[in-house]
């Protein structure tokens, strides 16, 4: 009985107690339109409720009022490639894969802005424990959307024994496809690439095998690509996704043609995954800069300003090509960019030396230096990003959509560097701890 008259009560009782009101900032909403001077956001229960001019907007009594005045608030960063929960420091094992781990990493992305992420492949099932109490409630930190189990071909990239499918036989993939099915995955993803010839690339036969079967079953497939020609045939062949840049050569008309055709999408440039093959050689400046070392370990710092451990990243038989694949990725994602393929942000952080939270800062500027405003990279990292995922209530502030923002001090349409200036990162509406 008590407890009937209680549950009776919380519904009885006004919600204002949850009712968050911002206001005097200037309001960027991420759909690309212009920027709003004195603007305010209601926020009920983790939602935008009202959002517009200061003036116009009455607060509700008990409502928790927030000046925001001479403020930017602009929604969370989407990223839509990561792998979350297999790292620590700078090692890489599927037997870091905890809770304690996966939250770890979440809070991280968080604290920097970026409020959701994709995980693209390595994920194990406590994954899908996770999302589904996010989803089911109003998470405290960064929303994951994953894609499970990835395929690779048995010893190819991207395998980790136990947790990715290592194909031996196009056979299996009917079923593998089923069973992420069943467990509702976000997407699909497979990985298309020989690691600059050191490792066997899984034959186009069972990755068209994979696009057929994710389709059956309503699904989307994100690939990992180096070249160009597999991207060509890939998309083709009805690939949903770039999940990198092409970085052999430079894309074609070709290429542009068929991606218009099929609609597909370059989800993710990953320039910043190019920039950490080769800028560890030396000590990079961020090595010294509170905003990366605040969230990685002295010992991760030890180790990179080793003078052996830079050696031992310059001694690689294949450094001498990492510099101009970041120009090719770079050069790549502006001309499809220009060509009118839709295009999110993403930078495969997770593996080690790939910080989560400020690789996605430091990528934004990297797709700013390949030529693109700082205002079409914060839209492909906020409404566009959240349109792959098919996020309905994500990536722009508008009414009814989940209040995941972010409150800076500086404008990040006049440098794109400004979006490091959080004072505030806000998940549902939740104000993340900072
Ligand atoms: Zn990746």
């Amino acid at each position: 009985m008590k407890k009937i008259i209680l549950l009776l009560l919380a519904f009885l009782l006004p919600a204002s107690a949850e009712i968050k009101v911002l206001k005097n900032f200037t309001l960027i909403d991420g759909s690309g339109g212009p920027a709003v001077a004195d603007a305010a956001m209601m926020i009920d229960n983790g939602r935008i409720v009202r959002i517009g001019s200061a003036q116009r907007l009455t607060q509700p009594d008990g409502a928790h009022v927030i000046d925001l005045d001479g403020k930017f608030v602009m929604p969370g960063i989407i990223n839509l490639h990561g792998h979350i929960g297999n790292t620590v420091d700078l090692t890489q094992n599927a037997q870091f894969y905890t809770r304690e781990n996966i939250e770890k990493n979440l809070r991280t992305y968080a604290w920097y802005g970026v409020t959701t992420v994709l995980s693209l492949g390595t994920d194990q099932d406590l994954i899908f424990k996770i999302r589904d109490e996010q989803r089911s409630g109003r998470p405290t930190y960064t929303r994951v959307y994953t894609a499970g189990r990835g395929f690779t071909l048995k010893g190819g990239v991207g395998g980790m024994p136990s947790v990715t499918y290592n194909l031996e036989n196009v056979a299996e993939i009917p079923k593998d496809v089923d069973a992420l099915a069943a467990k509702k995955v976000d997407i699909v993803k497979v990985w298309v690439d020989d690691s600059l010839g050191h490792r066997p690339k899984i034959p186009f036969e069972m990755t068209k095998a994979i696009i057929e079967n994710a389709h059956r079953k309503g699904l989307r497939v994100d690939a990992h690509i180096f070249y160009l020609d597999d991207a060509k045939q890939l998309v083709n062949a009805g690939l949903d996704a770039l999940a990198h840049s092409v970085r052999d050569q430079p894309v074609d008309q070709e290429l542009i043609d068929s991606m218009k055709q099929h609609g597909t999408w370059q989800s993710a440039a990953t320039l910043t995954r190019e920039a950490s093959m080769f800028v560890y050689a030396k000590p990079p400046a961020f090595l010294t800069d509170p905003f990366f070392t605040r969230a990685v370990s002295p010992a991760v710092i030890t180790t990179l300003s080793d003078p052996d451990y830079q050696k031992k990243i310059a001694a690689d038989p294949d450094f001498p090509k990492y510099a101009g694949l970041l120009e090719m990725a770079q050069k790549n994602l502006k001309r499809l960019a220009d060509a009118g393929i839709p295009y999110g942000m993403g930078t495969d952080t997770g593996p080690p030396g790939r910080f989560p939270g400020f690789f996605e800062q430091w990528e934004m500027e990297l797709m700013v230096d390949a030529g693109l405003t700082p205002w079409q990279v914060i839209k492909a990292a906020t409404k566009s990003s959240a349109e792959f995922l098919r996020a309905k209530d994500l990536g722009t502030l508008e009414v009814g959509k989940w209040a995941d923002l972010i409150v800076l001090g500086a404008d990040p349409r006049i440098n794109i560097r400004n979006l490091r200036s959080i004072e505030a990162v806000y998940i549902a509406g939740n104000p993340v701890a900072r």
